[in-house]
This record gives structure tokens, sequence and C-alpha cells, in this order.
């Protein structure tokens, strides 16, 4: 039987520590990374500069004794790639970067530019999806990426407390020296910094398991736009004093201050990490075998993703990556994390002889045997959006949506965007309830957005889903929060904004609406 021929496999591999070299995310090259992505502006015409004051030489002074004039970037050629994010969708015109060490560095600048009235954008790994992260007009960009030391772990609660800056996967590496990991992975990480994803409460592969940084951050420290350092860095977990402000600022991407330490709790590694990956014909056998999963592996489950054919399609043609399994429609990865490696066997075992056995589940699988098998399969899931970029313009949508719906969504666009794309891709965290549903094009088509929007967000909305998941709303999604939020929700939320940042200098046109 399938089952049988799927079972020798099963020897059980541990995860390495860090599955390949520690490296800068790189981006593909394609036909539109040729040349400069168009202004954003050029984009968006209906966003007008705010009131800022416009930068002199006396700021660009000031700043130089606050972080040093080696930390203080005006060349145009250097300021120009913290200009343009990684998707190259948007391109800023900020002139100048600032690179702070430390937190009272960033607090002396934000005092300067609060009185003086500059615009800043707070600026991670750069590697945020909806624009949030590059100036719009001439917002100065404070970069963290000098803030990038890790202040203490604690093998026994498993607390780890680092600066904004430090690049997350080299936080695992640091984490995973001690017996622990960190709650978060997203194929962003050999970039992204845990400010960043702070700021965006990313979600990534395994927030099934360990849940959001909601629940895994226990305090941090924010400059808030006026220049106060607030100071919640507190490594407990139980603290029941009052309202918890620091969850203002995960997820507030920028807006309300800039994140400059974090104390994260951190799981201990798991003793044994396997990996399924199975070919599926229809969704309907890609929800059956993810209800399986939830009944037979239970607690060990860890991840849950899914592949549509046409997104495996991008990353074997534009990437060369190679698919260990003949052609399905879906594909799906299911991984575990364990202690004990007999028991976290078995229950795989199980589960795949469950799977290979119900009619119209899984037809065809593998396991991943060693860890150049783990580190090649999750790279398929991992690169996909790397590889619909070499497409040339990518659509890029993040929706929740209840678990029947999901795929629909696909199908209904795919439908609408029949003969304008060269794809529409689907993929995403199963079990999260979160898709990532994207279009390519060979460059920026202006129709096929009319296409896509408001329509894809209007179909969401109807749904009672959430038109971002995890990416957040940036520049990009920010007309659309009233499809995902009470209008009254809203407005707490401007009033919020008003109270931190009364002259909103704080990453201005992003998240909320214009009014
Ligand atoms: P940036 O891109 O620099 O900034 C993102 C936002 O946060 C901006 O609004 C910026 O102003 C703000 N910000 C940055 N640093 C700070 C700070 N210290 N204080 C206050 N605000 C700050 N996201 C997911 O949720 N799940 C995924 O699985 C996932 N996968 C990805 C895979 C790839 C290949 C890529 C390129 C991105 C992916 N993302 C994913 C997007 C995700 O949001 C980012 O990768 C990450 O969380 C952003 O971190 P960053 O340091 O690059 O932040």
């Amino acid at each position: 039987s399938r089952a049988a021929s799927l079972l020798p496999q099963l020897l059980l591999r541990r995860r390495p520590a860090s599955a390949g070299a520690f490296a800068l995310l790189a981006r593909p090259a394609s036909s539109a990374s040729g040349g400069l992505p168009p202004l954003t502006t050029e984009i968006h015409p209906g966003i007008k500069r705010g009131a800022f004051s416009q930068l002199t030489d006396a700021d660009v002074s000031a700043f130089e004794a606050i972080v040093g004039g080696d930390h203080v970037i005006k060349d145009a050629d250097e300021v120009l790639s913290y200009n343009i994010d990684w998707l190259r969708i948007c391109r800023g015109q900020g002139q100048l970067v600032l690179r702070p060490k430390t937190t009272e560095e960033v607090s002396a600048i934000v005092r300067h530019c609060n009185k003086r009235r500059l615009a800043v954008v707070p600026q991670g790994g750069n590697t945020g999806l909806v624009g949030g992260s590059v100036p719009l007009f001439d917002e100065i960009v404070i970069s963290t990426s000098r803030m990038n030391s890790l202040l203490s772990i604690d093998p026994v609660s498993g607390v780890l407390v680092a600066e904004a800056g430090c690049v997350l996967e080299q936080l695992d590496r640091e984490a995973a020296s001690q017996g622990l990991m960190m709650p978060l992975d997203l194929g962003a990480k050999g970039s992204c910094q845990i400010g960043g994803n702070l700021a965006t409460n990313a979600g990534g592969l395994r927030l099934l398991r360990y849940g959001s940084l909601r629940g895994t951050t226990l305090g941090l420290e924010a400059v808030l736009p006026t220049g106060q350092v607030l100071d919640c860095l507190t490594t407990l977990r139980k603290d029941n004093t009052g309202y918890d402000i620091k969850q203002l600022l995960i997820g507030s991407e920028g807006t309300l201050g800039i994140i400059t330490k974090a104390a994260i709790l951190c799981p201990a590694r798991p003793k044994s990490v396997q990996l399924a990956f199975l070919g599926l014909d229809s969704f309907q056998a890609v929800l059956d075998t993810y209800r399986l999963a939830r009944r037979s592996l239970g607690e060990i489950l860890s991840a849950f993703e899914f592949i549509d054919s046409e997104s495996m399609r991008a990353v074997k043609q534009n990437l060369g990556l190679s698919c260990p399994l003949g052609e399905h429609s879906f594909y799906v990865l299911a991984e575990t994390s364990g202690s004990n490696e007999t028991h976290d066997r078995e229950k795989l075992d199980g589960f795949i002889e469950s799977v290979m056995s119900m009619d119209g589940c899984a037809t065809d699988g593998t396991v991943a045997q060693d860890a150049g098998q783990f580190a090649h399969l999750w790279s398929l899931r991992e690169r996909i959006v790397e590889s619909l970029l070499v497409d040339g313009y990518e659509y890029k949508y993040d929706v929740s949506l209840p678990l029947a719906d999901i795929y629909r969504l696909v199908e209904h666009m795919r439908t609408r965007l029949d003969g304008r794309v060269i794809r529409t891709a689907g993929y995403g965290h199963l079990g999260d309830g979160n898709l990532h549903l994207n279009f390519t094009t060979p460059k920026f088509d202006a129709k096929v957005l009319e296409l896509i929007e408001p329509h894809v967000f209007d179909w969401v909305r109807d749904r009672r889903g959430s038109v971002s998941a995890e990416h957040g709303l940036g520049l990009k999604k920010s007309q659309y929060i009233r499809h995902s939020k009470a209008d009254f929700a809203v407005r707490v939320m401007a009033e919020v904004k008003r109270l931190l940042d009364p002259n909103g200098i704080m990453n201005p046109y992003k998240v909320l609406p214009d009014e």
C-alpha cells in the first residue's frame, strides 16, 4: 500500500540547531527590479505630505552630535536602499538615515524631531510586506540595526532579553546554545529584527504551536513619539498591575513609538523534530488531513502549512528548486516537535498511516530523512515569496478566513483575473486560518489592481475575515481597516495615536486611514 511504501522512510531526524548558514535574506533579481520602483507618491497621488518641518543643516548637526557623524547617512545612493521596501512596491523620498546605538540616543533623536515637528520612520530589517518600513515623503529613517546586543538569556526561566535590532535568526542561535528556541520562525529570519517582529506582531510558521508574540513577549522598552522612554521591560510571567501598555506597541507598526528592547519567553528547544510532506488532490483533502493531524499528533504538531500547485510551480520554475513528489493540486508540510523520539515517531507513523489509508486524503508523501532534506522541504514553502517576485510585480494579500472559505477566495480570484495575470497563487498557515494570496504580472498594472482592490477586501469582510492576518496594514492596507474593525474601535485607535503622538511625527500615513 502507499502507506507501506512511505513508512520505511520514517527514521527520526533531529532538527539541527540551525539549518543553513546565517545569511541576510536575499531578494531575487526580477524584471521589475531592473530599474527603480515608481515613487510611492506617484502610485498614491491622493496622499498629501503632512504639515511637518523641512530638514535643515542645523537638524543634521544636532543628529551628528547625538549619534556621531559616522552614523548619520546623507549620501543619496546609500539612503536609497532605506527608501525602498523588500517587495519593491514602495519608494520614498527620505534624505536622511540615523543609526543610533542606545535607547538614550533614540530618545534624544525623537525628542528633537518632536520639538521640530520632523516626521520619522522606524526601520528594522526592512522585510515588511505592506510598505510600513520606508518613508513616503522625506521622513527621517531611524534604523535599529546597530542596537543588536543580546542582553541576557536565563536557561531556567527561558527568558531572553535583547535589543530591538537583533536579527531573529541570530537570537535563535543564541537561544539554541541554552537549549531554547525563539517562539517564532519565518522566511525572513535571516534579516528581520526582533523589534520589527514585535512592531508587526509577526506570526510565522509555528504560531500554531507557540502562540503569538502578544503572549510570549513578557516585557518591552520603547521610546514614545515625544522622546519619553517607556520602561515595561519586565521579565515576569505574571503581572496583573493595571493596563498592559506594551500590547499597544506590539503590532503598532512603528506608529506609536520605537521599540528598543524586548523580553521574550522562549520554549525549550525540541529534541526531536520531524517533517512530513504530502501531496493531495483537493482542498477538502487538505482540510481532512489537518483534522486528522490535530487528532493524531495533538500537542506535538508544530506547523501545518499548505502550498497550492501554482505556488509550487513558482518555486520550481523561478528558483529551480526540486519537489520530491509528483504533480498535485496541493501540498502539505506537517511538522512535529517533541521531546521523546520514540513517542513522536509512533505518533507520526500513525498519522501517516491514517492519512494514506483514508480515501480522498493524501495520495503521495515523504518524510525528511536528514537535516538537508528537512531544510530543502521547508525551503519549498519559505521561498515562495521570493519566487513570485521573479515574475515581475507581485500583488500580495494576507488574509484570515474561516477554513471552509479559505481556498474559495483563491478560486474566485483566479476566475476573476483569468488571462490578466501570470499566476494566482495561494499558500499559507492553514492551522491559523491564514491565506497568503498572490497575483503576479510582468510589471505594475493599474487595471489589474483595480480588479483586485477593493474586491478582495470586500469578499473577506463579507465572510467576517481579516484583511491582514499577520503582515499588518502599513501604507498598503490602511484604508481598509474598517473592513475588519468596528468604526468605534478605529476611533479609539485614533485617540490613542493622538494621545501618544500629539504631533503625528511617528510613521505618518501608515496603519490608520486618512480622516
Ligand atoms: P521592518 O520591515 O523594518 O518594519 C516593519 C514595520 O515595523 C514598519 O512599520 C516599521 O516602521 C516598524 N518597525 C520596525 N522596527 C521597529 C521598532 N524597533 N520599533 C517600532 N517599529 C518598528 N510576517 C509574518 O508575520 N509571518 C511570516 O511568515 C512572514 N514571512 C515573511 C517571509 C519573507 C520572505 C519576508 C520578506 C517577510 C515575511 N514576513 C512575515 C513579513 C514580516 O512582517 C517581517 O518579515 C518582519 O516581522 C518585519 O521585521 P523587520 O525587522 O524587517 O521590520
